[in-house]
């Protein structure tokens, strides 16, 4: 079965036709192909000892399995967050698996750990951190950011004789840092009110009531996922380096619009951060799955993650760079790859333009909302979240519209909790996303109401 036999060159062909396809146009979702969470268990053929061969299992996959998703960099895929890779992203990450590169360390994987060194050190450079910062690519957020509280709190013992056990997070933190605390058997303790920024004051309220010695680290969001909120970084940061509590920024959303020069005041301060978490498959272009976790010191987290083992002697030298070391993984995918080579196509000018054009439809979206007779913005957009309400609705028309959004193949757009009250939410991180694409939506938002009125 690994022989590469002469009709699987037509299979490859095949598959080069199929990707250059879906990378020429926007992706279409054909009506009531996407299948929502209960109905995606569709008919598709068994297992079986013989095998279908690859031809035939290609053709499957083609046209039984991807068509019945609604892929993330569909213009009007504006729910979660979203992801749209650039072509050269997608190649170079097509190439990647070919290549069977294990990305754990040098000894294998040559040059692509300097590539990715060079992504770490642009993402690193954005942030204003010191040129010997480092970190790795991981497989997302919710890793990075347990990655980083591990890093916080190795090595230390708290006044009572054991690890710190405490992690304070912001209400609006990401429900992956509860998840990350108690992985670890920590507690989170809650500063400040959810759907509003982090301030200091929230964060000295909390921290009063702790030893400081039992805390792991201080956990701000720069770019919050429900409502693109920045929390007050500058002054968090005050706020832990004189108790020198380790501080650190998920950016894991939000952390791209760092490169717009009109936004990056809001950001200041995330260069005091201990450690920050920045995911490129959200919002910076590349394919599922690449989060990336820096740290100001790295040798800290390399402390913290480094494994050793008898067979692994060969890679442990001390001037080995690594990238295993720096998470709570070992084998790895060397996903920054895509990354630094779609950085290398690109220029690093053209993420600038495309995170601005994903702000700018963001604004178009929350003006438009502004002036339609019906629809209302729950809030002032953020980064580039739009929160809107529409008179007259409840929780269930919000689930309504948006389940036929779906089925329809117009969007994938879901509501949300903001202050209590349910909204739709539209995050835009796809800078193919237009303004007629916003339009439709909005559109279709209006007159559904009027079907149902009239
Ligand atoms: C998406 C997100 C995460 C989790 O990232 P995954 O890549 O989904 O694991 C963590 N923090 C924030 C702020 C996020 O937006």
């Amino acid at each position: 079965m690994h022989e590469f036999v002469p009709q699987d060159q037509e299979v490859l062909a095949d598959v080069a036709r199929w990707i250059g396809e879906r990378l020429s146009g926007p992706p279409e979702v054909a009506p009531h192909r996407s299948h929502g969470p209960h109905d995606g268990r569709a008919a598709l053929p068994e297992l079986t000892a013989e095998g279908v061969g690859t031809a035939a299992a290609w053709e499957t996959v083609r046209d039984e399995v991807l068509p019945t998703t609604f892929p993330t960099d569909h213009p009007r895929y504006l729910a979660f967050v979203g992801g749209a890779p650039t072509p050269a992203a997608v190649l170079a990450d097509a190439a990647l698996s070919a290549a069977s590169v294990y990305g754990g360390s040098e000894l294998e994987a040559g040059a692509v750990v300097a590539a990715e060194r060079a992504a770490i050190g642009w993402l690193c450079s954005a942030m204003g951190y010191p040129s010997d910062a480092h970190g790795t690519f991981v497989s997302g957020g919710s890793l990075a950011n347990l990655s980083a509280l591990v890093a916080a709190r190795h090595g230390r013992t708290s006044a009572s004789g054991r690890p710190p056990g405490v992690v304070v997070a912001g209400a609006s933190a990401h429900s992956s840092v509860r998840s990350a605390a108690e992985t670890m058997g920590c507690e989170v303790a809650v500063a400040g009110t959810p759907d509003a920024v982090l301030r200091a004051a929230d964060v000295e309220a909390v921290l009063a009531g702790l030893d400081p010695s039992d805390v792991v680290a201080v956990v701000a969001s720069a770019g919050a996922t429900n409502t693109g909120l920045v929390d007050a970084l500058d002054e968090i940061a005050d706020c832990c380096s004189s108790r020198r509590i380790w501080l650190h920024v998920d950016a894991a959303y939000g952390g791209a619009a760092m490169l717009a020069p009109a936004r990056r005041e809001a950001f200041a301060g995330i260069e005091r951060a201990d450690s920050v978490t920045i995911d490129p498959h959200k919002w910076l272009f590349t394919p599922f799955d690449c989060a990336a976790v820096v740290y100001r010191e790295p040798a800290v987290a390399r402390a913290a993650h480094r494994q050793s083992a008898h067979y692994l002697d060969a890679v442990e030298g001390d001037d080995a760079d690594n990238p295993a070391d720096y998470a709570v993984h070992l084998t790895r995918r060397a996903r920054g790859l895509p990354l630094w080579a779609s950085l290398l196509a690109n220029g690093t000018d053209a993420y600038v333009d495309a995170v601005e054009r994903c702000l700018a439809t963001a604004g178009y979206a929350a003006k438009q909302v502004d002036t339609s007779p019906v629809l209302e913005l729950a809030a002032e957009p953020r980064l580039s979240v739009v929160l809107l309400r529409r008179s007259g609705w409840g929780a269930a028309d919000y689930a309504h519209w948006s389940s036929r959004a779906r089925f329809s193949g117009l969007g994938l757009v879901t509501p949300t909790t903001y202050a209590g009250e349910t909204v739709l939410r539209l995050c835009f991180v796809n800078p193919r996303t237009t303004q007629a694409d916003v339009d439709m939506l909005l559109e279709s938002l209006e007159t559904l109401l009027d079907e149902r009125t009239g």
